[in-house]
């Protein structure tokens, strides 16, 4: 990248950090509570929606005071909460918020901090703005699995920097809840979740020779759910390329995480839905910590992700993310089972 290259995004990185960590910690409480009253299979998701809500205030108040200027392009906006309808959803949301942001934020602060996420980037003037997913895996949040905060920073349409919040993964301390980092040129690091002051740990993704480094002996990881990836096109993608393992099926960025951290060799995202656009928040900090763990991200096609089209990945069409040296096999294995481009 040019310009206000990674070594000066210090700043940038011990703020992204605190905040997500913040962030993870709402979401924690809520999906203990939500373990604990065995409501999970009821279907309803209003719990999600609160520590959703509530986790964007957060970080969203962490950017607001440490960089005021900068946008963010958040997942979700407090239209909803604003009608008279939500007023219970709402005060659901400022409680959980103010659990981490203290009492004195009042409940309209709340709401404007959930609206700094409606940033439309201008494709003609990019700039720099954030861009987070306050739970990525919504499915996994409910089904008390796996989920992460995922804030990426992006400079000028290239993701510059990323941190993945995985409360339910383990971190290098052994315990669960694992705080993943990467900034660009600058290597990917693991950190406890609940451990301030640990020290980061580099993550690097397989080697070729090690586990996993041949087709056969790959690991690979996907979706829970059928509507995000094509599972069938990937069974017989990974049948193509002689890969004996089941795939380990895991909601949300947290399968970035594990590639990223040599736990797998393959992540396939196989477009299931005619015009779907990948979105940003889905992707950028997942990728970027891939990337600098030495790992490889494309689309499905194989082609770079463009991360300049505004909040979608417009140019793209699903994800193929690997340690690297099976990278192009995969790429040619998932090639048949794929729509014509022009089709997607
Ligand atoms: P995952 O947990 O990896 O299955 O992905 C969760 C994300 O999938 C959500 O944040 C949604 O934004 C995204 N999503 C929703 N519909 C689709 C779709 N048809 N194809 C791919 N991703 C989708
Ligand atoms: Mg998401």
């Amino acid at each position: 990248m040019n310009a206000p290259a990674a070594a000066s995004l210090s700043q940038e990185l011990e703020l992204a950090l605190v905040a997500v960590r913040e962030a993870a910690g709402v979401c924690t409480a809520v999906q203990r509570d939500l373990v604990a009253a065995g409501s999970m299979s009821k279907g309803d998701k209003s719990p999600v929606t609160v520590a959703d809500f509530a986790s964007q205030a957060v970080v969203a108040s962490h950017l607001a005071q440490a960089f005021p200027d900068d946008p963010l392009v958040g997942e979700e906006d407090a239209s909803a909460l604003r009608s008279g309808d939500e007023a219970a959803l709402a005060d659901q949301v400022v409680e959980h918020a103010q659990d981490a942001l203290g009492p004195d934020v009042s409940a309209e602060r709340v709401l404007d901090l959930i609206d700094r996420g409606n940033h439309q980037p201008d494709l003609a003037n990019l700039g720099r703005y954030w861009t987070l997913d306050p739970i990525d895996g919504t499915k996994g949040f409910l089904r008390g699995e796996q989920y992460a905060v995922a804030l990426g920073l992006l400079i000028e349409g290239q993701v510059v920097l990323g941190v993945l919040g995985c409360p339910n993964l383990e971190g290098p301390d052994g315990e669960p809840g694992l705080l993943l980092y990467a900034s660009i040129g600058q290597g990917c690091f693991a950190l406890p979740m609940n451990d301030p002051s640990a020290k980061p740990t580099p993550c690097r993704v397989t080697s070729a020779s090690g586990a996993g480094g041949d087709a056969e002996s790959a690991r690979f990881v996907e979706s829970v759910e059928s509507g995000h990836s094509d599972q069938g096109a990937s069974a017989a993608a990974v049948k193509a390329l002689g890969t004996t393992a089941e795939p380990v099926r895991i909601d949300s960025q947290c399968k970035y995480a594990v590639v990223a951290q040599g736990k797998a060799e393959v992540y396939l995202r196989l477009p299931t839905r005619k015009g779907y656009r990948e979105k940003i928040w889905d992707h950028a900090a997942g990728m970027l910590c891939v990337q600098e763990a030495g790992g490889r991200v494309t689309d499905a096609y194989g082609r770079p992700l463009k991360f300049d089209k505004g909040s979608t990945l417009a140019d793209n069409a699903g994800i193929i993310a690997t340690s690297g040296p099976l990278h192009d096999a995969v790429a040619e294995a998932v090639r048949p089972h794929l729509p014509d481009p022009a089709e997607v």
